[in-house]
């Protein structure tokens, strides 16, 4: 092969998006997985402690999904795996009636009921929480399999 085609070929490649064959799983790395098995946990906590089973906002459907009240965003933060950032909600009201509505009456009433009325009734005050979740505190590998292991053991003792 001369060079332009060498140069070609390369181009090519850089182009294509590398596609995963059929059943081939991304590979993940030990920090990703763990990440994704302490939200897994804490949705399964989150959700088992509302209420009679039920959504936590409308109180008439059952609870099944895990809702964050202070977002997750892009990296890892406390309130990832923090039980007092957590709601539970049917997922209507989580897609339709709650946080994320295209309503956005429905995601400032949303708001408000957490600020108000969910939060304080745990005692817990929503400034606090915000705070919290947006310190830059650096979660190890090793600190995310402690706090996995924690989760586990809170959820087995429900
Ligand atoms: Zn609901």
């Amino acid at each position: 092969m001369s060079i332009q085609e060498i140069n070609l070929e390369l181009l090519k490649r850089l182009q294509k998006p590398k596609r995963r064959k059929k059943g081939e799983r991304r590979k993940r790395t030990p920090r990703q997985k763990l990440v994704k098995e302490i939200l897994k946990v804490w949705s399964q906590i989150v959700r088992k402690r509302a209420a009679g089973g039920l959504c936590e906002y409308c109180t008439m459907r059952p609870v099944q999904n895990g809702h964050h009240i202070i977002p997750r965003g892009r990296s890892y933060h406390y309130g990832h795996h923090a039980l007092e950032n957590g709601c539970g909600l049917c997922a209507y009201c989580h897609k339709w009636e709650g946080p994320h509505s295209d309503d956005l009456d429905k995601v400032a009433a949303f708001s408000k009921w957490v600020k108000t009325v969910y939060l304080p009734k745990k005692g817990i005050e929503y400034e606090a929480l915000k705070m919290k979740c947006r310190s830059r505190t650096k979660y190890t590998v090793f600190d995310l399999d402690f706090i996995l292991k924690d989760l586990k053991k809170d959820l087995q003792s429900m």
